[in-house]
């Protein structure tokens, strides 16, 4: 059984997913986390990032593996190293090359072949799994998904003015809504959540009811 949780950066559908995952016994795949590991592949080969075919190359060619919570490139950690702002950038250049996608597309469905997953993205819903038992649609206002931010890189020891990190996620949304390949939408069939005044818990609670009701009334 597949869920999909899909949304832009810091509406809050990593903790989401990885908390409704834990509820309900399911697996969890973090699919921004595949991006981040092609981009910084790139940048650790020195391979131009705006070198399509080149970076489709690489993206075949390296072994991206989730062991213990950590994400592993041809057996090396970079669990840390995929989160700076260098390769979250790269990641949603790299993001619109058909090629990447592709590949990626076909890695996320082999992973969730055969076992109950919980996969969070940008086109879980619409592309990659469309069939998927229930799907969800994260939001949040800007001002507070800066802050979500903010406070993520803080507590790496990272101190970025919010201003600076709000106009890179404004620029991340203008890349990932208006590429021509899996644009960030909504699938038509995904249930909506603003996330800004809720806890996380409140989030949780409210996904975890949808989904076992659904269940119940509908088991697959
Ligand atoms: O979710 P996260 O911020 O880790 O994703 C990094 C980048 O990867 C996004 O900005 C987006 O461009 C890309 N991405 C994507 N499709 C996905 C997941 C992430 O295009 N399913």
């Amino acid at each position: 059984m597949i869920v999909t949780i899909d949304g832009p950066a810091g509406s809050g559908k990593s903790t989401a997913a990885r908390g409704l995952s834990q509820r309900l016994g399911f697996e969890f795949l973090d699919t921004g986390a595949m991006y981040r590991c092609v981009a910084w592949s790139v940048l650790d080969q020195n391979v131009d990032p705006t070198d399509e075919d080149a970076v489709g190359a690489v993206s075949q060619r390296i072994k991206i593996t989730f062991a213990d919570a950590k994400v592993l490139v041809d057996g090396q950690n970079v669990s840390q190293s995929i989160r700076t702002l260098k390769v979250t950038d790269v990641a949603s250049l790299v993001a619109q090359y058909p090629a990447v996608r592709e590949e990626l597309v076909r890695l996320q469905r082999q992973a969730a072949e055969e076992i109950d997953i919980v996969s969070e993205g940008r086109d879980q819903g619409t592309v990659v799994f469309p069939e998927a038992f229930c799907k969800f649609f994260l939001i949040a206002d800007p001002q507070e998904r800066a802050r979500r931010r903010h406070e993520e890189l803080r507590a790496q020891g990272k101190e970025i003015p919010v201003a600076d990190i709000l106009q890179q996620l404004d620029e991340r949304d203008q890349r990932d809504e208006q590429r021509t390949v899996a644009p960030l939408v909504p699938a038509d069939d995904a249930l909506e959540f603003n996330t800004s005044t809720l806890t996380i818990d409140e989030v949780l609670d409210q996904l975890e009811q949808i989904v076992r009701s659904r269940m119940s009334s509908n088991p697959h």
